[in-house]
């Protein structure tokens, strides 16, 4: 029976090839690291061949501990989301260099745009704001500056595409150019209600639509694999940008549930249901999943520093020697006495938004040591979600529980204080690997493996630790009065 699930996770740092049983558990991956290249500050790049040599070689690793080809039912794909890959349809060759997620190159052409007063009307359309880190100025600056994109345009051979869109064109031998709609979704090019790519936004940002991809399902029979490449054509049933995967992957598919990684940052989407997100606290409204052509949304919104404040506490303060260390010091104290972290060592992200903030430690006494800094560095994880909280709640997405996961997830104390301070359930699932583990629920319910995500998503997400809300109103409340004090100081 093939009933084997390859899933191949292209991130920023590594590309991987996981294979999934049929009922989530992982049977074996597959890892390598992918070269980061800076050719001036501020811009990130990858090299495209290196992607697809590395993407296909893990794939190619794993399938003996499959038993082979014949024993994969299907392939699910996700991302890094808004990198651009530019190649040439003629020699299915990359024409340069693809410009990641990270890279801020495009900020003067955003400027110009927001100069002009596009931006209400861009976010209006499509849920984002006008920023570098979306596709769209990203293709712009391509046809811009790179002679050999230009000329394949003007050929009429120029395909543009992101990460999950350039691996199919691969994977099919270029008999197929798709995107699915929640990476569609992150170029500023789509309307959030448009099902293709459109005309107006494509004139606003100056790339032709006749490059871009046709936006497909993030679920379904979607393509099918080059027979050469693995023995046998595999079909190809599941694509989705990273975050919008592990929402998946973290079950979050009815309004108000919602997932946050806490990573080097953190990420949170509030599934949205059918109902299209307009944020008027600047966060993002974004394409969940397409099933059937038929769209689920949701919101999202980032704080830039969380576990790189505990890194900071280890690599510059030497308070600990390793990050799981603040859990014992956080519990060896009853508070913090007083000292409040306001992590805006990077500026401030959602919903403040202010990139000119500076960090702040608050509330020093002589009484202040380590235990007090390092609880105070994780109590600020459940301040800056409670902002968070407020903000989605403001824009019509309170959250209904709290799905946690990344490597600070780990962290029992933090994840009670969230649970404490929120005053909502958080629950974290026993495997964390949620982005992986949600595109290959897509894949399983596209490949017709469950009769639907819903079921999909029940059956493969597994154990999961809950942590209640248990703390006194005042006390929360007290925190959070000291926590707005000292923001107003950042
Ligand atoms: P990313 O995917 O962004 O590289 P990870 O999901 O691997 O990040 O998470 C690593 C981050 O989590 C690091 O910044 C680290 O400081 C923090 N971290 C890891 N384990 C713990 C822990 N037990 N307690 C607090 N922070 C932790």
């Amino acid at each position: 029976m093939s009933d084997y699930i390859l899933v191949l996770d292209e991130g920023t740092t590594s590309t991987r090839a996981m294979l999934f049983a049929s009922d989530g558990v992982l049977v074996a991956s597959a890892q390598e690291p992918l070269t980061q290249h800076y050719p001036q500050s501020g811009w990130v790049e990858h090299d495209p061949r290196e992607i697809w040599d590395k993407t296909l070689a893990c794939a190619q690793n794993i399938l003996p501990k499959a038993g082979g080809a014949a024993m994969i039912a299907c392939i699910g794909i996700t991302n890094q989301r808004e990198t651009v890959v530019a190649w040439d349809r003629a020699t299915g060759e990359p024409l340069t260099n693809a410009i990641v997620w990270q890279d801020r190159r495009t900020e003067p052409f955003c400027m110009a745009l927001r100069e002009a007063g596009h931006e209400a009307g861009v976010q209006e359309r499509t849920g984002l704001l006008l920023d570098p880190y979306f596709s769209g100025t990203k293709m712009r600056w391509m046809l811009d500056n790179v002679p050999e994109v230009r000329a394949a345009a003007e050929k009429g051979t120029l395909a543009f595409g992101t990460v999950e869109s350039w691996l199919v064109y691969k994977l099919t031998g270029g008999a197929a150019h798709i995107t699915d709609a929640s990476n569609a979704s992150r170029t500023l090019l789509m309307g959030l209600e448009d099902a293709q790519f459109d005309e107006g936004l494509c004139d606003l940002f100056g790339v032709p639509r006749a490059a871009l991809p046709g936006v497909v399902d993030t679920s379904g029979p979607l393509a099918m694999t080059d027979a050469s490449l693995f023995g046998r054509a595999i079909p190809i049933t599941g694509l989705a940008g990273d975050q919008q995967a592990a929402t998946v992957g973290q079950g979050c598919l009815a309004p108000g549930q919602t997932k946050a990684t806490y990573g080097t940052g953190a990420f949170v989407l509030t599934c949205q249901g059918s109902r299209i997100p307009r944020s008027k606290n600047r966060l993002l409204g974004t394409v969940l999943t397409q099933l059937d052509g038929q769209r689920t949304y949701a919101i999202e919104g980032s704080v830039f520093v969380a576990g790189s404040l505990v890194q900071w506490l280890r690599d510059s303060l030497g308070i600990v020697e390793v990050a799981s260390e603040t859990e014992a010091l956080a519990r060896s104290i009853p508070d913090s006495g007083g000292v409040v972290i306001v992590p805006a060592l990077a500026g401030l992200g959602a919903p403040h938004w202010r990139a000119e903030a500076r960090g702040v430690i608050a509330g020093l006494s002589f009484a202040s040591g380590k235990a007090e800094l390092a609880r105070a560095a994780l109590e600020a994880m459940a301040h800056q979600t409670h902002d968070l909280a407020e903000a989605f709640a403001a824009d019509g997405a309170p959250w209904q529980t709290l799905r946690i996961d990344g490597g600070m997830a780990a962290n029992d104390w933090m994840a009670q204080d969230l649970a404490d301070v929120l005053g909502v359930t958080v629950e974290r699932p026993g495997f964390v690997e949620t982005t992986a583990l949600g595109a290959a629920m897509l894949a399983a319910a596209g490949a017709g493996l469950y009769p639907d995500l819903a079921s999909a998503c029940q059956t493969m997400r597994g154990r999961l630790a809950t942590f209640e809300p248990a703390m006194a109103d005042e006390v929360r409340d007290a925190r959070l009065a000291a926590w707005k004090k000292a923001l107003g100081a950042s």
